[in-house]
């Protein structure tokens, strides 16, 4: 049944619209990446007729009329979405910001804003009558469909480039997925699983290749539009991989904007790593001609040489007069500890490095001391403790006697008033 709220899927490479049914992955004409287009009168008197502020539902399912599905069926799901916005005040002084926000998508159930993508993935492979999903991943898509799909009852097969953190791999073990890590980059991983999916026919959690995964990463700019009573930030911070999660923050402010809610988009600040920046590169140039690049960063969320969907990403920074940086290792790792030391938030480096990415755009003079600016948390640094104890470093370690712990606080230089 065709949705109310849905007019269609447009081609982002040849313009065509397709009927947009649960099944519809690329462009039939030529390939190209769909966009899901809404009947934004519809939306409107929707939300006219049951504000937001009266629903009661907490998830990213709250925004129904947003969303391409019909309802979420009554099947259990995680409880996805409805993530924290904090005022970070103290970090924004750090920082040298006036007013810093940090939306901590980390504490989605599988501990990152994948969980959004996946949990709408569920949904249609169900709409679709499938039982099996499968997904290549540099670690976080791949364990957030591993447990939305294991709250459902659906099975996973699941492709992880070998280099993925353990504390992701053990994610996947624990739902009970089917895992193989590919000995090879993220690309390689990500060919192995499409030939897979081709000859197999599991449902294709693949990010860009489904229009729908999006839509789901949208809600995360929905709740932040809501949580700031609709009063849109000067710039809202993200980290880039494939693009999808850039591509989703933009769609959901051009929703909101096309619905009326809000009166303008944010500029997107993009954020990459210094050693694997192909978005960055082509945006910096004007270009939408990107040049794959080595997957060179800690940052294993996006280390992402070949992104899968640059057209969107690059759409995203252009239509919202974006601004990008490229972070360091090093300047990531000093991200991590700030938002930890000053935010309590704990993030897993990619997750760190849209914050990076703010610090930086700030000393480059890129965006102004007296912005506002939302930084989003991507990703939870319990799921990669190697590179959190190599950002944070190793505590002192004692005896257990009162001469040593005196012994060790001098060596520390640390004085405790008594
Ligand atoms: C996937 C991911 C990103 C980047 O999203 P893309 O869609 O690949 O650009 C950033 N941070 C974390 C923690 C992620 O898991």
């Amino acid at each position: 049944m065709a949705l109310r709220n849905v007019t269609g899927a447009r081609c982002t490479i040849c313009g065509k619209v397709v009927p947009a049914g649960p099944e519809t992955t690329t462009c039939p004409h030529c390939g190209g990446i769909l966009d899901i287009e809404y009947d934004y009168d519809y939306i409107r008197a929707e939300i006219a007729k049951k504000p937001l502020a009266e629903r009661p539902d907490p998830t990213m399912w709250r925004y129904m009329e947003f969303l391409p599905v019909e309802g979420i069926g009554k099947r259990p799901r995680l409880r996805v979405g409805g993530s924290p916005l904090y005022l970070a005040d103290a970090l924004g002084r750090v920082l040298g910001i006036r007013e810093l926000y940090i939306k901590d998508d980390g504490q989605n159930p599988t501990a990152s804003l994948k969980d959004r993508a996946s949990a709408m993935a569920v949904v249609k492979a169900e709409e679709a009558g499938r039982a099996t999903i499968a997904c290549s991943s540099t670690g976080n898509a791949a364990s957030s469909l591993a447990g939305n799909a294991a709250a459902a009852g659906l099975s996973t097969f699941i492709f992880v480039p070998s280099r993925a953190p353990k504390g992701k791999v053990a994610q996947l073990m624990m739902f009970g997925a089917t895992v193989i890590l590919v000995e090879g980059s993220y690309e390689d991983t990500f060919r192995i699983s499409a030939e897979a999916i081709d000859r197999w026919g599991w449902y294709n959690r693949n990010a860009a290749i489904n229009p729908y995964l999006m839509e789901g990463k949208k809600t995360v700019s929905l709740e932040i539009a809501e949580q700031l009573g609709f009063k849109m930030p000067d710039y809202v911070a993200v980290s880039v991989g494939d693009g999808c999660t850039i591509g989703g923050v933009c769609k959901g402010f051009k929703d909101l904007y096309g619905a009326g809610l809000i009166d303008r988009l944010p500029r997107i600040i993009s954020v990459q790593a210094s050693g694997c920046c192909p978005i960055n590169t082509a945006a910096a140039a004007g270009t939408m001609e990107w040049t794959p690049q080595p997957e060179n960063t800690l940052a294993d969320s996006i280390a992402v040489g070949v992104p899968r969907n640059p057209v969107k990403a690059l759409r995203a920074i252009s239509e919202s007069n974006g601004v990008v940086v490229n972070v360091s290792d090093d300047e990531i790792m000093a991200a991590m500890r700030l938002l930890g030391a000053n935010a309590g938030v704990f993030a897993e480096p990619a997750g760190a490095a849209g914050t990076a990415g703010v610090k930086k755009a700030v000393e480059l003079g890129l965006i102004e001391k007296d912005a506002s600016v939302v930084s989003i948390v991507t990703g939870n640094g319990l799921k990669d403790v190697n590179n959190a104890i190599r950002a944070a470093g190793e505590p002192m370690s004692i005896k257990p006697r009162m001469d040593a712990l005196l012994e060790a606080f001098d060596a520390k230089g640390i004085k405790v008033p008594k």
